[in-house]
């Protein structure tokens, strides 16, 4: 049911694309783009297109109100002509919860999958393949309608663009905890996948940068004890063997990756603790060696390990390990990512053909 239209244009972008040596991870962009307007209430028709600059209005809602969210996915090519998605059924939801949060309308399921599709589709031939190497896909969906007045777009946008990308390797991080900033409060839109957050962010994000950090970790909102994530990752903990991450407070971002590593984590028979983690707690547990790894998790890295948690007054912490748990845990959802174990999950789904022009 492909109802979308391909611009006459995409067969030479795509001709004229090759897969550079180095692709990092953001540094290349697929040379194609899927973009569906929604007005008067309903969605139109899609379009697959050349990638490039859009028109938006100055004044539309996004820019000046962070009318806004976003979804990060992959998909892997293995063996086989076509790739494959990781959970998109999931990115599918938590899209719609964040533009529920926001008040912003659904992008149904069909188009959602036809937008996701019709990128990887297109880009078959260069999903770059093995080593954790994949299609990084960005669907998104922002207000474009002008005007100050405090309330949403009538007109909106989904889109989709996407990076061939290396798996995502910063070494061992080196994490920031912010006890100052705030990422996201309980009640506001922590919980969605809202470009907002990453704004409250930035500035610690950089100032743990400066400071010969690799990312910042956050706290809650309202007493600055718990911890609640990285930017952009969450976290997980491992405490007497077991595996213990912050348990979604409602302003955590419910990440796919967490929810993937807990279900795998339990079918290979570890014991998983989702429950409020004080950080001062942790490292006090690191200091006396209960606590013998940390590490985060997300789609960009799949399972990235920790090596120093570095706090506000100077004193750092480095647990005994630094990607044992964590690299068995990266190895095993990695190989059921590149269809390398069986995925008795049921977590990956082909990308269907894209249709004959
Ligand atoms: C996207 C994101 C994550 C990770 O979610 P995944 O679905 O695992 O990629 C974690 N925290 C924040 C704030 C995010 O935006």
């Amino acid at each position: 049911m492909t109802s979308y239209t391909t611009s006459p244009d995409v067969a030479s972008a795509l001709a004229n694309f090759s897969l550079p040596e180095k692709l990092g991870f953001g540094l290349v962009l697929a040379p194609v783009m899927y973009s569906v307007d929604y007005a008067d209430g309903q969605w139109g028709r899609g379009e697959l297109l050349p990638y490039g600059p859009i028109e938006i209005a100055p004044g539309a809602r996004a820019l000046h109100y962070g009318e806004f969210v976003f979804e990060g996915m992959k998909a892997y090519r293995a063996g086989a002509a076509l790739p494959n998605l990781f959970r998109p059924l999931d990115n599918c939801r938590r899209l719609a919860w964040s533009a529920q949060r926001l008040a912003m309308p659904v992008v149904p399921e069909d188009l959602f999958l036809e937008g996701v599709n019709a990128v990887a589709g297109a880009m078959a031939d260069f999903v770059p393949t093995g080593g954790g190497r994949s299609l990084y896909l960005r669907p998104f969906l922002f207000g474009t309608e002008p005007g100050y007045l405090l309330r949403n777009s009538n007109t909106f946008r989904f889109m989709v663009i996407a990076n061939p990308v290396e798996a995502y390797a910063s070494g061992p991080m080196r994490v920031a905890i912010e006890r100052r900033d705030v990422r996201a409060a309980v009640g506001g839109v922590g919980v969605a996948k809202a470009s907002a957050n990453y704004a409250a962010s930035l500035r610690a994000s950089n100032q743990s940068l400066s400071r010969g950090y690799t990312i910042a970790m956050w706290l809650d909102g309202a007493e600055h004890r718990y911890i609640q994530e990285l930017s952009g990752m969450n976290v997980f903990a491992v405490v007497n063997g077991e595996l213990h991450t912050p348990e979604l407070d409602g302003a955590i971002l419910p990440g796919i990756t967490r929810d993937s590593l807990i279900t795998l984590a339990r079918a290979m028979g570890k014991t998983v603790v989702e429950r409020p983690m004080p950080i001062d707690d942790l490292l006090a547990q690191i200091q006396n060696g209960e606590c013998s790894e940390v590490f985060a998790c997300g789609t960009a890295a799949i399972v990235a390990p920790i090596a120093v948690l570095g706090d506000s007054d100077g004193r750092e912490f480095m647990p005994q390990n630094v990607d044992v748990v964590a690299r068995e845990l990266r190895e095993s959802l990695l190989a059921i990512q590149e269809r390398r174990s069986p995925d008795t999950f049921g977590w990956t789904r082909d990308v269907p053909a894209p249709a004959a022009e």
